[in-house]
């Protein structure tokens, strides 16, 4: 009875040992790849280095995401960020891709995007293929160039539906995208374009609309 007690007591810690290293090694079932409206970042935080925001969409991160709760996993055990893993020739193309919009320090946001999202998909992008990949997302839908085909363009007072916004680029995608807003005051100002993709950051999928812009309030573009 004894031995039968300790073998239990066995398995039971053993699978909280195998529950907390899943999790502290990051589970979860798509990516959230995320581009955002640089001016939109600005206006809402006081503090942005740029005094004259870049007017095009620039990566915020590739996030690895769960389902139940797109906001983890994050910060997993994982490798650090490693600046030489960023290939030279890169470099160059994620300043423009992927600029630190706030404060300027684009391999600090890279760091904190690789070791708060990137280390928990890190056995399916090791951190070259992590920025390699985001900036093939990038290059693959220039959210800009479609939303000013649709004569979407950033305007002090004209507004948008939700639908408006995302037709254009469900039509040039063939996929649905998720927006997200900011709110200064009573306006709800476009800041992110989400682009879903699938477990290997391969697949495009349709985005789940969740906790995107308010359906019923009328969307701002500055
Ligand atoms: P997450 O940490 O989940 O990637 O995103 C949230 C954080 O990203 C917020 O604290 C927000 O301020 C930050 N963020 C968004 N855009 C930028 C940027 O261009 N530079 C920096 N440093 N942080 C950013």
């Amino acid at each position: 009875m004894g031995k039968l007690k300790s073998s239990l007591a066995f398995l039971v810690l053993a699978f909280a040992f195998f529950l907390c290293f899943i999790m502290s090694t990051g589970s979860y079932d798509y990516f959230q790849f995320v581009q955002q409206w640089p001016p939109t970042n600005c206006r809402v935080r006081t503090k942005c280095s740029n005094p004259r925001p870049l007017q095009y969409f620039t990566i915020h991160g590739l996030w690895p995401s769960n389902y139940s709760n797109p906001k983890m996993p994050s910060n997993c055990i994982g490798s650090q960020f490693n600046e030489s893993r960023v290939y030279p020739y890169l470099r160059p193309k994620l300043k423009i891709s992927w600029p630190d919009v706030e404060s300027g320090n684009d391999t600090k946001f890279w760091e904190g995007e690789w070791n708060k999202h990137g280390t928990c998909s890190e056995r399916i992008l090791n951190q070259m293929q992590y920025f390699q990949r985001s900036q093939a997302m990038w290059k693959s839908h220039n959210i800009s160039e479609i939303l000013k085909n649709a004569s979407i363009v950033p305007h002090p007072t004209q507004t948008w539906t939700y639908s408006d916004i995302v037709s254009p680029i469900k039509t040039a995608t063939k996929k649905t995208p998720l927006l997200r807003c900011k709110y200064d005051k009573k306006t709800q100002l476009l800041y992110e374009v989400v682009f879903c993709y699938g477990y290997n950051a391969l697949k495009h999928i349709d985005c789940n609309r969740t906790a995107g812009c308010r359906n019923q309030q009328a969307i701002s573009f500055q």
